[in-house]
C-alpha cells in the first residue's frame, strides 16, 4: 500500500511533542524494511485550499507565527502536511488503501484557531477537497487518538453530510467493541477517514492500547469500507510520541487497513 511522506516532515519544526527530533525516524524504517509499502511524495496545499477549512485570519496568524518564531519553517512544512492529507484522500478515493506519514498534526485546529501540536487540520482539509470537487458528498472520520478532535468536530461538526466518532475505551477488547458498535451502527458514506492518533498506546500517554489492538482498529476500517464504501479508507497520522514503537504502531494499523 502507499505511504505519502515528504522529507521536509522529518526534521524538528517547532518544540511541541509532535515536532520533536527523530519522532518519524521508526516509522520511516520500519515501513521501508517491510514487503508491500510504497512511498509517494506530497506537495504543498495551496491557501485556496486552507481556506475550505480556516480563515484568513487563521492562515496569516500562522503565517506570522512561523516566521517569527520558527524561521518560517514551521509554515512550510504544515502546509505539505496539508497538501500530504489531501494526497491520500485522493489515493483512497480512486480504491487504494493508503496511509499518511505526516506532522504536524491537525485534529485541535479549528477554523479560527488552533491548540494541541497542530495549526491547520489536515483531515478537514482532505475532505473538503474531495467535496468541492464533487467526489464525495459524505465522509466518517474515526478518531482514535487519545484526545478528542475538537478541531475537526468545529470544522464539519455541523455539516450533516459528516460523521465523526472518537472512541473511549478501557483495554484492547472494550476499546475495540466500542469502535466496532460505532462503525456498525454508522450510515453508508463516501469514504472513511482515520485521524490515527497513536497515544492511546500502552507505552505512551494513554497507557491502553497494544500494538495489535491498532491492527484490529485498521481492519474494522477495511471492514467498513469494503461494505459501507466501495473500499474507500485511509488514515493520516496525528498524535503518538513513544517514538520508538511508532513505528511498528502504525505498521500494524496499516496490516489491518488492507485487511489483515
Ligand atoms: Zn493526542
Amino acid at each position: 500500500m502507499k505511504i505519502v511522506y515528504d522529507d521536509i516532515m522529518r526534521e524538528s519544526y517547532d518544540n511541541t511533542p509532535a515536532g520533536a527530533p527523530g519522532r518519524l525516524d521508526s516509522a520511516l524504517q520500519v515501513l521501508r524494511e517491510s514487503p508491500g509499502y510504497e512511498f509517494v511524495g506530497a506537495r504543498a496545499a495551496t491557501e485556496e485550499e486552507l481556506l475550505r477549512a480556516h480563515t484568513q485570519d487563521h492562515i496569516d496568524s500562522m503565517k506570522h507565527e512561523s516566521d517569527v518564531y520558527h524561521g518560517g519553517r514551521l509554515y512550510r512544512v504544515a502546509i505539505v502536511a496539508a497538501g500530504g492529507a489531501i494526497r491520500t484522500a485522493e489515493i483512497a478515493y480512486a480504491g487504494e488503501p493508503v496511509f499518511g506519514l505526516i506532522r504536524p498534526p491537525g485534529h485541535h485546529a479549528s477554523r479560527a484557531s488552533c491548540w494541541g501540536f497542530c495549526y491547520f487540520n489536515n483531515m478537514a482539509v482532505a475532505l473538503l477537497s474531495l467535496q468541492s470537487k464533487g467526489l464525495i458528498r459524505s465522509a466518517l472520520v474515526l478518531d482514535f487518538d487519545l484526545h478528542v478532535g475538537d478541531g475537526t468536530i468545529n470544522i464539519l461538526g455541523d455539516r450533516e453530510e459528516f460523521f465523526i466518532y472518537n472512541p473511549h475505551g478501557r483495554g484492547d477488547d472494550e476499546y475495540l467493541s466500542v469502535v466496532k458498535q460505532v462503525l456498525d451502527r454508522a450510515p453508508s458514506v463516501d469514504i472513511i477517514a482515520a485521524s490515527a492518533g497513536f497515544d492511546e498506546y500502552i507505552g505512551c500517554w494513554g497507557h491502553n492500547l497494544s500494538t495489535d489492538a491498532f491492527r484490529r482498529i485498521g481492519r474494522l476500517v477495511y471492514e467498513f469500507a469494503v461494505e459501507k464504501c466501495e473500499g474507500r479508507r485511509f488514515g493520516i497520522l496525528e498524535g503518538g510520541y513513544n517514538h520508538e514503537d511508532l513505528g511498528i504502531n502504525i505498521r500494524a494499523f496499516c496490516e489491518g487497513l488492507q485487511g489483515y
